[in-house]
Order: C-alpha cells, then sequence, then structure tokens
C-alpha cells in the first residue's frame, strides 16, 4: 500500500527533508511507488533569506524543481492553509485557487517564520522589511525610486528599526547602497534604533567592539534604549521623543514562526516554534515532524536550543526527513544533535565578523571574514546539483557533518 510523506515549505529545512528522506527510501531500495515524498510549496524555488538585505534581491532565489525531481520527490504546487493531525491531512490551495487535500502518513511542517510587525501607527503603510523576496524587492524599488526625489534630509536618511543580526546586515549595508542610488558624494545618514541598551544583545561582549568600530567606520548611527512610536513616510518619531526625518523605515525587530504551528496542539514557545522531542516529532502528534524556524529543539546536553536561522533549518530538515522516512521503513530514528555553532556577520563595507561556539569567540574579522561570508551565501546555503547523488551526498552532509 502506498504510504506517503507530506513536507511543506521549499525553504532551507523543507529541502534537506525531502533530500534526505528520498536518499533513505533510495538506501533501503523501496520504490517512490510504494513510498512517496511530495513537497507542497508555493513555488518550487528556494529563496535565499540570508542575502535579502543585498541589492537585487529578485535574483536571489534558486530553482529546486530539477534537484526534487532527481531524487523522486514529487512537487505539489500550493499553499497549505490547514493541516487535520487526526484525519493526518493538509488542505491547501492551487495558484487557481482551487482547495484540494493530500493525506498523509508523516507530515514535516517546515514553514519557517515571518518578521512581528507590531501595531506601531504607520508601519503598515510606509515600514519596508527584508524578511521575505517580496519585502526585499519592494525595499530595492524604493531605494532606486529615490534619486528621482528632491534632494532632502529625509530622502537620504535611512532607520533601521533592530539592532540584532538582520539589523545590524542591513544597517551596515546601507550606506553603499544609497550612495550607489543618490551618487558617491551624497551625505547619506543611517540610524538603528533598538530598545536595548547594547547593540546586537544576541552576539554578547567579544564580537561587539568589532561591530561599534565598523559601524563608526560606516557612519552608522545608534539609539538605544528608545524604540520606533509612530512613522509618516517623511519622519520616525522615537519613544525618547526625538523626530528623526526619514523617508525610509526598516523594521528588523523579532520574528514569530509561521501560522501553521498554530494547527498542532502541542507548546510552542514565545517565538511561536513547536517545542520538538530529540526525534523532532511534536509531543503529542506522533506523525508530525518539525523543522527549521517553526521547531525548537534541543542542540546538546548543555542547554542550548536551535536559532532561527539557516544552519539550525538545514540540519534540523536533514534529519527530520530521515526520520519521517525511517519510521515507515520500520528503521530507527536517530536523534537531532548539533553541538557546533558558528555565526558570520556582515558588516557591510567593513568587512564581516565570524564567531565560534555559542559564548561567541571571535575567530575571523575584516577582509577574511567577509570572504568566508560571501563563501557561505554565495555556494554553502544553495542547494545541490540536480543530480541524485550530489543532492544525497549533500542530505548526509547537513544531516551529520559540524562546521
Ligand atoms: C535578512 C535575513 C538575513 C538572515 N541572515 C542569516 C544568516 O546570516 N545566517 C543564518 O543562519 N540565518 C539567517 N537568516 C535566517 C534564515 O534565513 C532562516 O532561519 C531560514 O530561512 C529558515 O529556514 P526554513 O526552511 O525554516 O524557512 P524559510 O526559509 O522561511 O522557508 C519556508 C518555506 O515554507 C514555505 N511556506 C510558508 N508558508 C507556507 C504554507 N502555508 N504552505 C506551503 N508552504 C509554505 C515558504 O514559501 C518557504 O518555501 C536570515 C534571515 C533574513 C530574513
Amino acid at each position: 500500500m502506498l504510504q506517503r510523506i507530506v513536507i511543506i515549505g521549499a525553504g532551507f529545512a523543507g529541502m534537506y527533508a525531502a533530500l534526505s528522506a528520498a536518499r533513505l527510501r533510495h538506501a533501503n531500495g523501496v520504490s517512490p511507488k510504494d513510498l512517496e515524498i511530495a513537497l507542497v510549496a508555493p513555488e518550487p524555488t528556494l529563496v535565499v533569506r540570508p542575502r535579502l538585505y543585498e541589492p537585487d534581491p529578485e535574483t536571489l532565489t534558486a530553482p529546486l524543481g530539477d534537484v526534487l525531481k532527481a531524487v523522486d520527490v514529487l512537487y505539489v504546487q500550493g499553499r497549505v492553509e490547514a493541516i487535520d493531525t487526526n484525519a493526518g491531512s493538509v488542505e491547501a490551495v492551487d495558484p487557481q485557487g482551487q482547495a484540494f487535500a493530500l493525506a498523509y502518513d508523516r507530515l514535516v511542517l517546515a514553514t519557517g517564520s515571518r518578521l512581528f510587525r507590531p501595531p506601531v501607527p504607520g508601519l503598515a503603510e510606509h515600514g519596508f522589511s527584508v524578511d521575505q523576496l517580496g519585502d526585499a524587492i519592494a525595499l530595492d524599488l524604493h531605494l532606486k525610486d529615490l534619486a528621482a526625489r528632491p534632494e532632502t534630509t529625509a530622502r537620504n536618511t535611512v532607520v533601521v528599526a533592530g539592532g540584532g543580526f538582520t539589523g545590524i546586515e542591513v544597517a551596515t549595508e546601507m550606506p553603499a547602497r544609497l550612495r550607489a542610488v543618490l551618487g558617491e558624494g551624497t551625505q547619506v545618514r543611517v540610524v538603528i534604533v533598538d530598545r536595548g541598551e547594547a547593540i546586537a544583545p544576541d552576539m554578547g561582549p567579544g564580537p561587539r567592539p568589532i561591530i561599534e568600530s565598523a559601524m563608526r567606520d560606516l557612519g552608522v548611527e545608534t539609539r538605544l534604549g528608545a524604540g520606533v512610536e509612530a512613522l509618516d513616510g517623511t519622519r520616525v518619531t522615537l519613544t525618547s521623543g526625538e523626530f528623526i526625518e526619514s523617508e525610509t523605515v526598516i523594521w528588523a525587530a523579532g520574528m514569530r514562526a509561521s501560522p501553521l504551528t498554530e494547527q498542532v496542539a502541542a507548546e510552542r514557545d514565545r517565538f511561536g516554534r513547536l517545542i520538538v522531542d530529540p526525534q523532532l516529532r511534536v509531543p503529542g502528534a506522533p506523525s508530525v515532524f518539525a523543522a527549521g524556524d517553526t521547531a525548537q529543539a534541543a542542540t546538546d546536553d548543555l542547554g542550548h536550543s536551535s536559532l532561527m536561522s539557516c544552519q539550525h533549518a538545514n540540519r534540523l530538515g536533514a534529519v527530520a526527513g530521515y526520520n519521517a522516512a525511517a519510521d515507515l521503513l520500520g528503521i530507527p530514528t536517530e536523534p537531532y544533535r548539533q553541538k557546533n555553532y558558528v555565526t558570520c556577520l556582515d558588516l557591510g563595507g567593513a568587512g564581516a565578523v565570524f564567531t565560534r561556539g555559542w559564548d561567541r569567540a571571535v575567530e575571523m574579522t575584516g577582509d577574511k571574514a567577509k570572504a568566508t561570508k560571501v563563501e557561505i551565501n554565495t555556494k554553502w546555503i544553495y542547494p545541490p546539483a540536480a543530480d541524485r547523488e550530489a543532492a544525497f551526498a549533500a542530505a548526509e552532509w547537513a544531516r551529520l557533518v559540524d562546521y
């Protein structure tokens, strides 16, 4: 009898879940006619989200159709709207608006995350972001359009709300992006606003002086201990009472797991991620695995957990796909483990900073770290070639090899 694994999402976690499940199926000599692996997503495309702060974001995608075909994974075009864990089925809508249902024996939920936009007056109408492909394209078009506007302080100023990883990467990229649009000699201004008392709170004290020095070199200002209270397209009001003239506000503060996580009756963390067991199964829903930004999993026995990052999404996806297939093939599942953790933060024209370990010991800075960042962002995180052996090798690498 045909059994089916349904994977929802074509991001980093969904891609590796599909490749890893297909590898195990193949390794056990099981035909796709007996165990179908179906990946459901709106497009058969990987959006390279970590690069969305760069110019020309419409180029920052990679096709997945051929690699999925190479490993006999069925791509199903659609957006999933409901999950019925009792019936073991998902309901989706195709691009023509037609609803359809897909039954599953095992489900891997890998629908990622979204930027959380609080109800700040003016944010919905005037705010930009680099969260999803469409957001990054809208920002890019807006920046290009600034050149046609009269030169004012507001035109030449970008405010970035949020001084975490994404806020810093987008802010340090902005001086060069603005000058490329407005002219090299233009006096541009970039300001990061953050409610916290220190920039890059998650990075800790090790890399902070490097980040602060990079921001000084690039002329990126900060307003700490203050939030954005309102914006109207020409002016930003801060909670401190300060006004900043700006036609461009980029929101980069706070992520939430995909709303589909709410459809599985299980405990979720403060970001909305499903808290999964070591096999990445959702407690209380034994046929459901969660991976990537939809899951919170322990990475080791020392109290560390997965973060919303590609690094974790790749491994989580590969392990979830493996376990979903193992379960149906009657072979032992494997616990998720990810001992090593590195970060590589882009600092625009000032290079990058590369850290290793959960205490973020600085290992590389400047041009050397930047070369690593470019390599990660242009090679490592892209899909493997559309070739069965290459795809299976990449899946095993993602599942087992530590950085
Ligand atoms: C600007 C930016 C910079 C970043 N920088 C870094 C970095 O330097 N390093 C790092 O490790 N991480 C970085 N990240 C985080 C990283 O991109 C995410 O952690 C990663 O994309 C998560 O992978 P995922 O597969 O869980 O989700 P995603 O990549 O978000 O993929 C989700 C998939 O699910 C699909 N989907 C969503 N809803 C549905 C639905 N209802 N039905 C069907 N399909 C659906 C989407 O279309 C997509 O295919 C960055 C993110 C951003 C936005």
